[in-house]
């Protein structure tokens, strides 16, 4: 699944090909993508519509429109943008055209990834506002914000961090790479750290974040990035940092994996709780 650096990478490497450039048309083949809005009315406003520029918040890429109009793409568990596919692949959901003759088109096998069309900026925020919370890579990602997101909360600190309504953009992936950095066990629960912790944990997930690479070109080829997890996907492996065995463990219903050494098992009284509440729902939705 895509994750904040990954729909950065996008973004980065799309930009300079769609910034200025007119839709000359758009079909959208799945009409789950745009639902509840209609595909016909989507398809109608994307038509002759200019990309002033891409922007992102979260997971979410967007496409500013002309006429204060945005157009939110999420990619969920499958979705992928084609710049130029020789042919439209399997799975293809949408196409837009280029007025240069150039073409983007939009796959997703599992048809979760969405795209709805927002007029006005209010419209944008109020979208966003009801879905995301606080963006990484910011002047306002402090740990300050982030102790007093987490403050009374009993949730283990992964499913907090897998929260989308606290942090923007972070998955499964980034959360473990992110706590292995910042030393923090994923089941301590989140309201037991304290600000040394949260500091360590924001600079693990601004690390993470400034890995920005890439994850998969917009010519299809996967990069690199799955090769250079510290722990994730590495169970039964050493630990880059001090050679315990990697272990994965289950929180919040997700697959985790986490050095014990480096970061220390909270004690065992709070393991029952942690293992349940909001937060492990928060995780099994993220
Ligand atoms: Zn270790």
């Amino acid at each position: 699944m895509p994750e904040l650096p990954e729909v950065e990478t996008i973004r980065r490497q799309l930009a300079p090909h769609v910034t200025g450039r007119t839709i000359s048309r758009a079909e959208i083949l799945d009409p789950r993508w745009t639902r509840p809005g209609s595909p016909a009315a989507t398809e109608a406003s994307l038509r002759s519509a200019t990309v002033e520029r891409l922007d992102r918040a979260g997971k979410y890429l967007i496409w500013v429109l002309d006429g204060e109009r945005y157009l939110l793409m999420h990619l969920r568990m499958t979705g992928t943008l084609l710049f130029d596919p020789p042919a439209p692949p399997t799975h293809t959901r949408v196409l837009l055209d280029l007025d240069d003759g150039h073409r983007l088109v939009y796959v997703d096998p599992r048809r979760f990834g969405t795209g709805h069309l927002l007029h006005g900026a209010a419209a944008r925020d109020e979208y966003l506002n009801a879905r995301i919370g606080i963006e990484p890579l910011t002047p306002e990602f402090t740990p300050e914000h982030l102790r007093a997101q987490g403050r009374g909360r009993a949730a283990p600190v992964k499913a907090f961090v897998l929260d989308q309504k606290r942090i923007a953009g972070v998955g499964n992936i980034y959360a473990d790479e992110a706590l292995f950095r910042a030393g923090i066990h994923p089941l301590r629960p989140a309201g037991r750290l304290i600000r040394a912790d949260w500091a360590r944990l924001r600079d693990g997930i601004e690390a993470k974040g400034a890995s920005i690479d890439d994850f998969r070109h917009i010519d299809g080829a996967r990069g690199s990035f799955q090769d250079r997890f510290l722990v994730h996907r590495r169970a039964g492996l050493p630990c880059p940092r001090c050679g315990t065995t990697i272990r994965k463990i289950v929180v919040g219903g997700r697959g985790t994996y986490v050095c014990e050494r480096c970061q220390p098992k909270p004690r065992s009284r709070s393991r029952p709780r942690a293992a349940s509440g909001a937060g492990a729902v928060a995780a099994r939705r993220a």
